[in-house]
């Protein structure tokens, strides 16, 4: 079993609709469960200010699927909730789904970095992610709360009230 934090983010439609479908998706993979989500953050579109607002979360997973798997995994649900095939990056989109730590593995192979690339320049993934876990990240071998003290990311990323608590069905 591998511990692995996802973050997640939607400023297209009904954006905590979006985040809390993918956390139901993901709980439905095979041998995995979600263990924990944040907070929602609201943050700015990082270079298009005619942008939606995105909303944003980590979550906390328990799984089997290697790595590659997990990745081809979120890719589908980022199909199934509506996210184009192809698209400029920073788009709008409905739904982003980035592994962000797996285990302590360092990766860089199929077109898959672990640790994610970004983690150290997004204060909207670092202030969810810190929530749930200050965690040592392996390859810039700092806690998450330095990279946050250190990050050049100066964007306002705001806690909301907004629970994203899976729904129960029935
Ligand atoms: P971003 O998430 O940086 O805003 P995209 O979602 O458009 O950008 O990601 C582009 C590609 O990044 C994905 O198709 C995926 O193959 C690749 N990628 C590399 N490492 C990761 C990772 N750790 N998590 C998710 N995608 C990743
Ligand atoms: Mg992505």
């Amino acid at each position: 079993m591998s511990i692995v934090f996802i973050g997640l983010g939607s400023n297209l439609g009904e954006r905590l609709s979006m985040l809390q479908k993918a956390i139901a998706c993901i709980s439905e993979l095979p041998t995995t469960e979600v263990l924990a989500t944040s907070s929602v953050y609201e943050s700015p579109p990082i270079d298009n200010s005619a942008q939606n607002h995105f909303l944003n979360a980590v979550c906390k997973i328990r799984t089997k699927l290697p790595p590659k798997a997990l990745l081809d995994a979120l890719k589908e649900i980022e199909r199934r909730l509506g996210r184009p095939e192809r698209y400029a990056r920073w788009s709008p989109r409905y739904i982003d789904l980035d592994i962000l730590f797996y285990d302590n593995q360092v990766l860089n192979q199929d077109g898959l970095t672990i640790p994610h690339s970004e983690i150290q320049n997004r204060k909207f993934v670092l202030l969810p992610m810190l929530e749930l876990d200050d965690y040592f990240h392996p390859v810039l071998k700092k806690h998450l709360s330095t990279l946050l003290a250190e990050t050049n990311d100066a964007s306002p990323v705001l806690k909301t009230k907004i629970s994203i608590a899976l729904q129960q069905e029935n």
